[in-house]
């Protein structure tokens, strides 16, 4: 993703407070207060412009969501829809997914989303996929047992990899969709990158994978 830097976006995000956590390590173990109900917690890591996580909190009013992205200059985007959509069940949070565990631990999230995750094709940039093994055990610390992650992507590479990556780590491949969009898949909801690389006959592949009950 082109990165702009928006001098105002940290004014903004800072402005809506019902809306975006500037406090998220407050309630580790207790989101259910920030929420207000008891509904299971689902996040999105690398949410970029917020389309997929504010239609799937508008299609899921009994499931709360947490949009977790690195740049305030992007999520700050997501903000203009949430504000235009006045969702109760979605919380924005700009952080950077290595320090998830500082806010949330074992069992606060039900599931994980992860779409159209930057590829770092490089192998020298390995570590920073969404799908390399740190960032999997990471998301094994805050998911209860048998958690699982949703993952979408046009990228056929990064898809390749993160299917090993998973296995590997012990993770059960429960539903692998090599072409989402011909397929019986119902309720997709499309990702900002999703519509943009489908438009282009972009083929997208999907995972489902669950943790293993260790
Ligand atoms: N999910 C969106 C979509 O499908 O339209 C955005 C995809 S964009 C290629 C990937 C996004 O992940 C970028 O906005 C990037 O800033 C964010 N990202 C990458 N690594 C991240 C990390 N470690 N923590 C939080 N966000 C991250």
């Amino acid at each position: 993703m082109r990165l702009k830097f928006k001098p105002w976006a940290k004014d903004k995000l800072l402005a809506h407070p019902q809306y975006v956590v500037h406090n998220p390590e407050d309630y580790k173990g207790r989101w259910n207060e920030l929420f207000g109900n008891d509904n299971p917690v689902h996040i999105e890591v690398g949410t970029g412009k917020g389309r997929f996580i504010t239609g799937m909190a508008l299609a899921n009013p009994d499931i709360n969501y947490i949009a977790i992205e690195a740049y305030e200059s992007v999520i700050v985007h997501a903000l203009d829809r949430l504000i235009e959509a006045n969702l109760p069940n979605l919380k924005l949070l700009p952080v950077n997914a290595v320090d998830l565990r500082e806010f949330f631990e074992k069992t606060d999230v039900s599931r994980v989303y992860l779409n159209f995750s930057d590829p770092w094709p490089k192998n020298r940039h390995e570590k920073r996929r969404l799908t390399y093994a740190s960032f999997l055990n990471i998301y094994e610390d805050i998911l209860p047992e048998g958690g699982e992650i949703h993952f979408k992507t046009d990228n056929r590479g990064l898809f390749q990899y993160s299917l090993v990556s998973m296995s590997q780590y012990g993770m059960i491949l429960k539903d692998v969709n090599l072409h989402l969009h011909d397929s019986e898949f119902e309720g997709n909801i499309m990702t900002e990158y999703e519509e943009k690389f489908s438009k282009k006959g972009s083929r997208i592949y999907r995972v489902e994978a669950q943790f293993p009950k260790r």
